[in-house]
């Protein structure tokens, strides 16, 4: 038997290197109005589905290599009327303030039936999470009004997230990498703004979006001491849209060159830069654009790993349907046995990547951006508070006070280990659901032989779908170095992570 003077020592000694999963240390404190949630949530979706999304996946598909102009204004403007891009907007800011990892599961359902609808869809919360992890308050609530009009009067308003550059793709992935690519959005300081220069691309739902959360550099020699965030309003003189990519998968999904020349961005619109930092943390620019980035990343990898599962399931599904209904020599498909094996090795594969995900948001819940909304009692609050509860309460959004509490509470304590954790187990979750993906893609290709190439299988597409998830939010390899950085580096002191050219390594 083991003493509790033991129990004690062994939980003492944490972290160590494989220790327990975060899921398995704190899923037990999960309230668990949570599960209820988020079934519901599901079952929603599922209706979503069969709605929209399975009628609208291969036709669209289709259209988009017949039209390559396309925009999915009309899948836009059904997922507003379902009230999907308010879903997971916190209460305070007027959204229905749905758990936020349920957004997870809801990626999943919807990428099953199609993933670049889901992206249509999804996206735009990666554009709300780059707003809330600024911790500015008061620009994200004037921009999440927007939204909410947006969703009463039928015009949807959607929120575009633009970091990459032309020569920059995985270097600003990572403020320690930032200052090897070559960043040319150049913002110069003026009265009252900036005027900022220079071009972003592959840039989601950049053509369809209202808004659009961007990064520029004040200094483009040193941009990890100089990056700021603002955002854009289309329509705005010197921003404009260029082509958008004729590209392999998610072809529903636009991704967006945008321009900007001699671009007015008044104060009002940046969400971080020196002056904000200085007001509201105290801390250097380049530890808050970590910090900020790490909790952003963190939300938005666990998302694509659902997407990754959800193209899994996708698969299986396929899969399924074709052995149960075709016969080989002599007997259905689903009763040989190799089939048999295939199929639960790719059943094998969406549980493992489905738990990826929830151990991400665990490790988000525990230790990260969710960590105050997940709390038992806080959770309970926010669910059964009124409405007009949070409406008294948004007048203090605008309030200093309040990004100064909220910068302060997630920009400046956060530590080190919680960086390392919530960014390590999330791109550990990236690798997995994309890989995934894409593993049951071939696998279900392999069981159907030819058909499994034909359009109208829906598999050849969902192959086409996964391949991007494993380059967008960081590639696939650049995950796994950050996984090995987040979670494997900081139990062993010889190892270096990006030295290259830096003394100091991680
Ligand atoms: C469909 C799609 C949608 C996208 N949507 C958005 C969006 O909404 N907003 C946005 O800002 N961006 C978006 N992106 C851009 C995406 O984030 C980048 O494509 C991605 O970060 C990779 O950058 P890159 O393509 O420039 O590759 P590069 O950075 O040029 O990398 C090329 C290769 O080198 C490897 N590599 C480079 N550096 C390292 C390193 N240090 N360690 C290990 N390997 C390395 C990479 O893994 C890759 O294999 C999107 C991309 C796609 C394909």
């Amino acid at each position: 038997m083991i003493r509790n003077s033991e129990v004690k020592s062994i939980l003492n000694r944490f972290p160590k290197f494989g220790d327990f999963s975060i899921g398995l240390e704190y899923a037990p404190r999960l309230p668990k109005g949570i599960i209820k949630e988020t079934k519901e949530i599901v079952a929603y979706v599922r209706k979503f589905n069969d709605e929209v999304v399975r009628p609208n996946a291969l036709p669209l598909d289709r259209k988009t290599h017949e039209d390559p102009d396309y925009l999915p204004y009309d899948l836009m403007k059904k997922a507003n009327d379902w009230g999907l891009y308010t879903m997971w907007i916190p209460k305070m800011f007027g959204g229905k303030g749905k758990n936020l990892p349920s957004a997870s599961f809801a990626i999943e359902e919807m990428a099953s039936a199609c993933v670049g609808i889901a992206n249509v869809v999804m996206v735009h919360y990666l554009g709300f999470s780059s707003l809330l992890t600024s911790f500015n308050m008061r620009v994200t609530n004037r921009i999440i009004k927007d939204v909410l009009e947006g969703e009463k009067n039928g015009g949807p308003c959607l929120i575009a997230f633009a970091i990459t550059e032309p020569g920059a793709g995985t270097d600003v992935e990572d403020m320690e990498l930032v200052d090897r690519g070559k960043v040319v959005c150049r913002a110069e300081r003026v009265n009252g703004g900036y005027v900022i220069n220079g071009r972003k691309v592959f840039i989601s739902m950049g053509h369809v979006s209202e808004w659009t959360v961007f990064y520029a550099y004040t200094d483009l020699k040193k941009p990890s001491q100089a990056m700021i965030e603002l955002v854009v309003r289309k329509g705005t003189r010197g921003f404009s849209l260029g082509r958008h990519e004729d590209k392999m998968g998610q072809r529903v999904c636009p991704a967006s060159e945008i321009i900007f020349d001699d671009c007015f961005i008044p104060d009002d619109q940046v969400l971080i830069d020196s002056y904000s930092i200085k007001k509201f943390t105290g801390r250097s620019q380049e530890e808050v654009m970590m910090k900020h980035f790490d909790m952003l990343a963190s939300s938005s990898k666990a998302g694509v790993c659902a997407m990754g599962v959800g193209v899994a399931r996708g698969a299986l599904e396929e899969a399924l349907k074709f052995a149960s209904e075709t016969e080989v020599k002599g007997k259905l498909l689903i009763n040989h046995e190799w089939a048999q094996c295939l199929l639960a090795e790719m059943y094998k594969n969406v549980v493992l990547g489905r738990l990826a995900y929830i151990e991400a948001n665990n490790a988000n819940s525990h230790r990260g951006i969710y960590e105050m909304l997940q709390m038992k009692p806080i959770f309970y609050y926010l669910k059964y508070m009124p409405k007009s509860f949070f409406k008294m309460l948004s007048p203090m959004l605008n309030m200093n006070m309040t990004t100064w509490a909220m910068s302060t509470m997630y920009l400046h304590m956060k530590k080190s280990e919680d960086v390392n954790l919530t960014s390590g187990t999330s791109s550990l979750a990236k690798v997995a659901g994309s890989d995934l993906g894409i593993r049951n893609c071939q696998l279900a290709m392999d069981l159907m032989g030819e058909a499994g190439l034909r359009h109208d299988q829906g598999v050849e597409k969902r192959l086409r779908d996964s391949k991007l998830l494993q380059i967008y939010e960081g590639s696939n390899q650049m995950n796994r170095v950050t996984l090995f950085k987040g979670l494997i580096a900081p139990f062993f002191s010889q190892a270096r992570v990006f030295n290259e050219g830096r003394e100091d390594g991680i």
